[in-house]
Parts: structure tokens; sequence; C-alpha cells
């Protein structure tokens, strides 16, 4: 495939990726039944603003016709508004004539419940992606408390997770102890049931912040997936989106069943921008060890049933004084580098924190990521991987685009 050779919804979710939607009445009163956005709709000086106040809730993922899931993002100068109701079925329409019927992804009925011990299970630790239930139930990352050199954190740059603390207090998460306490898992399981209920679920991911005893991640996910299994039986497919594990606790995630995938996120190619980007990562794994752990998960589960997660143009940093070119060409090199092991990188589009005063910012990055997305798609047929229908799907994939290039 060739630039501009994107499919059409994957284009269209791409132009929705990067310009998002202005505020409109429909769009405000879809927030009543859909399910919430993580970031709310700030009006700007000036913007016509029926609501009265500074920002307001929206929804957070919609889906085209076809199915593309498509996360939401507020701008008032987007080409892009919602129209339409509930009743009479919702509408995109841009000023450039575009008219597409979308659909908002509805908040579960099981979100507004209490477990057994009177819990929301809002808080269990249970979330959707689509058609996708992501269970976090030890969301704090290590990382977040361990201290580099000059002081600063060694978490990854990019992270919005946050240390083992209060935020989290709702899991009885303990730093350094890899048990997660039974009444949270619990909660987890009796929320996740409902939800299997409720939603035609087809893919469970399970993922968590990382400890700085790989061993004892490993020991914890482990204990999760067995967890998860009890209520799921194995009728869905479980990944496992741990750090790089060892391979003592790897072969037996593999040898108990538990997991049908595992995902090692990487995050960035290159060992020069990993020790940057990660640094926890680089200090209690190093890059050649989660090389090494993805490889031997390949040796267990099989090619193509290995991801790495990536966080797609986290390269355009400013600081890492890159062209969008160069960025790219790195970031092909790395896809081609682990598809040649047997691994699947994700590549999830990166909104960054600095760098947005450039002009070319955000032109630089959708290049990145067309480009990217296109190369590395040749690379899958070259090689003959497919991105398994267990692990993701474009039911669920709302910042990535591989599985919309795929199917069409
Ligand atoms: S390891 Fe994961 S949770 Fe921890 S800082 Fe990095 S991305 Fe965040």
């Amino acid at each position: 495939m060739k630039a501009s050779q994107l499919p059409n919804s994957a284009r269209i979710k791409l132009d929705l990726m990067f310009e998002g939607v202005r505020y409109s009445d429909a769009l405000g009163a879809a927030s009543a039944h859909a399910f919430p956005n993580f970031y709310p709709y700030r009006f700007r000086a000036g913007e016509p603003n029926p609501t009265g106040r500074d920002k307001v809730t929206i929804p957070y993922l919609m889906t085209l016709a076809d199915g593309t899931l498509i996360r939401l993002k507020g701008n008032p100068d987007s080409a892009w508004a919602v129209q339409g109701s509930e009743s009479t079925g919702y509408r995109l329409e841009s000023t450039s004539g575009d008219n597409l019927p979308i659909a908002f992804e509805p908040l579960p009925q099981w979100m507004k419940g209490m477990t057994t011990d009177g819990s929301p299970m809002a808080n269990a630790g249970v979330s959707l992606h689509g058609d996708m239930a992501v269970i976090n139930v030890a969301p704090g990352c290590e990382y977040f408390l361990a201290r580099q050199a000059g002081g600063g954190s060694m978490r990854c740059t990019f992270c919005a997770y946050g240390a083992p603390n209060e935020r989290v207090a709702h899991f009885n998460q303990q730093s350094g102890i890899a048990d997660v306490p039974e009444a949270t898992l619990q909660r987890m399981q009796e929320t996740l049931r409902a939800a299997l209920q409720e939603t035609e679920i087809r893919h469970i991911y399970l993922v968590g912040g990382s400890m700085t005893e790989p061993a004892k991640e490993g020991e914890r996910f482990i204990q999760i997936a067995q967890a998860v299994q009890q209520v799921n039986q194995h009728k869905v497919p479980v990944s496992c989106g741990s750090g790089a594990i060892p391979e003592e606790q790897l072969r037996r995630l593999h040898q108990l069943g538990l997991v049908d995938q595992v995902c090692f996120n990487l995050e960035v190619w290159s060992e020069d921008l990993f020790s940057k980007v990660c640094p926890g990562k680089n200090h209690f794994v190093g890059y050649a060890g989660w090389l090494q752990a993805l490889e031997t998960a390949v040796g267990l589960w099989g090619r193509g049933q290995v991801y790495s997660a990536m966080v797609a143009g986290i390269e355009l940093e400013p600081e890492y004084q890159m062209s969008w070119e160069a960025a790219a060409d790195l970031a092909i090199r790395g896809a081609n580098d682990l598809c040649a092991r047997g691994v699947l990188p994700i590549y999830s589009l990166y909104w960054p924190t600095g760098g947005r005063d450039h002009p070319k910012y955000f032109e630089r990055l959708r290049s990145f990521f067309e480009k990217l997305n296109l190369e590395y798609k040749s690379t899958r047929d070259h090689l003959d991987l497919q991105i398994s229908d267990g692990f993701m799907c474009h039911r669920c994939a709302y910042m990535q685009l591989e599985c919309d290039i795929d199917r069409a």
C-alpha cells in the first residue's frame, strides 16, 4: 500500500482522530446515554456555547456504520459536528458535505450497579473499549516511585497512570506486594460476570502498573488470569498485557493455559529512545531483556500470538530532534524487526505533551502515522502475519488503524 491508499473508513477515522468534533446540541444530548469521555469538551472564549458552562461531558467513543470505532475529541475549530438524536439516529456532518450515520458506545447498565459488598462496579477494575473488556485491578505503577540518578521518576514519559496511592486506594494495592487482595478480585469477578452478560465481549485484556521486580509482576498476572478464567471459563480470548515478565512465570502462564496472547509494550523502537522514554523498563528489565521476553513468548504461544504496543509519534517530541520522515523510517525498521521475530507491534497514536505550538506539529504527526501504518501493512502481508481476531479487532481498536486497514 502507498500513502493516500488508506481505506475509506480508516481515512475518516484518522481525520477525526486529528480534527475531533465541534460542540453541538446533539453531541451534548448524546452524553446522557453514551459512555462518558475522560476529557470534557472545553469551550473556547467566543465560541457559541448553549450550555452556559466552561466545560461539559461528551461521549467517549463512536462507531461508523461499518463498526469502525473512533475516540471522540472536542475541537472548536473542527469541520465536523454531530447532528440528530437518539431516536432518529445520529449523523456526523462536515462543512465539506460529508454526512455519515454514527452511533455512540452506550453506558452499560452494570456501570451504574454495585457489587454485593456495596462497592460501585464502575470502580471494580473492569472497563470497556468497544467489544474489549480491560481488566485492571492493580493500576499503580512502581516506576512512579523509583528514582533516576538525577532524582526524576522512572515512569514512562507519556504515562498517565500513577503510583500505587490514594487515587487507587479502593484496590488496596500495596507497593512491592504481588498478591491482589481477595476482595478486589471478587469485585472484579462479579463485575466482569455482569459485563459478559450484558455486552458481547470478544476480547479480555489484562493490564496493570509495573512492579520493580518482574518476577513478582509475573506472579500477579498469573493470579489475575486465574481469577478472570474462573468467570470466563475460556470462552472469550484473554491477553496478558503485563510488562516483560521472566521466563519462569511466562512458562507457567502458558502451561496453565490461562491466556491466549501476550502483549509486552516496548513502546518505542531503538535502545536509545527506549532508555529515554521508558527509564523504568530500561532499568528493571532492559531493552535486550524486553526483546528476549518477547522472543521467549513467541516460542511458547507461537508466531502472531505475541504483541507489543507502541506509542506512535512520541519520537516527534522536540527533545528527540527527529524529522517525521526519520522517525517513520526508524519505526518502520522496528516493525520489520519485530515481525521477523514473530512479534506484532500495535501502534497507538501518541497525543503530544510538547511541541504543540509548532505550526506543523500535527501535520508531521499525521504524516508519520499514516506512512508507518501503510508500510507496516506491507510488512504484515509480506511475512503473512495477521493480527489475531482474538487479540483485537476493528470494534475495539480506537486509537489504532491496523485492524481497519486489514479488513478493507
Ligand atoms: S510501565 Fe506502564 S504503567 Fe508504568 S509508567 Fe510505563 S506505561 Fe505507565
